[in-house]
């Protein structure tokens, strides 16, 4: 096993000690094409207001950007979406991935171009703290199908057709409670719960 790693940390130009360490590990995906799962601050950081994402409801720190395929809202065309600058170019490629695995047609038949709003200053729908949508840093998709309290199978993205879906998002590094706690599957945010 050492000399295998040896041999691939001498192919990937490193030190050759025969230990996979995070320089190793970094590189050898980089190498596969794999990249990084960025960690993103827990929504209990975010709401103390000292995470990167910074204070809540600050127009600064958002940006607008136009979606790779066209998302709609409540029935009209969205021109474009208001997020965290910090997590806009995750939310750009991630809609690009999506437009690439699906295709416009399957899209629109699972209801992932059906947009639900990203930044809004408001509180969780328990109403006892701030939403992440008040730092930009959540988006709904599909909200006539998956309320807040429909849970899997009846929440449409729940469905194993939106596996791939979620598995994009997540490869981002965003959390969806549907996934995590089984309710407010339209939801996903680049916060830990
Ligand atoms: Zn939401």
């Amino acid at each position: 096993m050492k000399t295998t790693i040896r041999r691939i940390q001498q192919h990937l130009g490193l030190a050759q000690d025969g230990i996979i360490g995070p320089v190793t590990l970094r590189a050898i995906c980089s190498a596969l094409g794999i990249r990084e799962v960025p960690t993103w601050p827990t929504q209990t950081e975010v709401r103390r207001g000292t995470s990167i994402f910074g204070d809540p409801g600050r127009e600064e720190q958002l940006v607008n950007i136009i979606p790779a395929y066209q998302l709609y809202f409540e029935g009209k065309p969205v021109r474009s979406i208001r997020v965290h600058r910090l997590i806009a170019p995750h939310v750009k490629a991630a809609l690009e991935e999506v437009l690439q695995h699906y295709g416009p047609e399957k899209i629109h038949r699972l209801g992932l171009d059906q947009y639900g709003g990203s930044y809004n200053f408001r509180p969780t729908a328990t109403g006892r703290s701030l939403s992440m949508h008040a730092w930009g840093i959540a988006l709904d998709f599909a909200p006539a199908t998956n309320a807040y309290a429909l849970k899997s199978p009846r929440a449409t993205l729940s469905h194993p057709a939106c596996e791939a879906w979620w598995r994009i998002w997540e490869a981002h590094g965003a959390t969806s409670l549907g996934r995590a706690r089984n309710y407010d599957w339209m939801h996903l945010q680049f916060a830990g719960l």
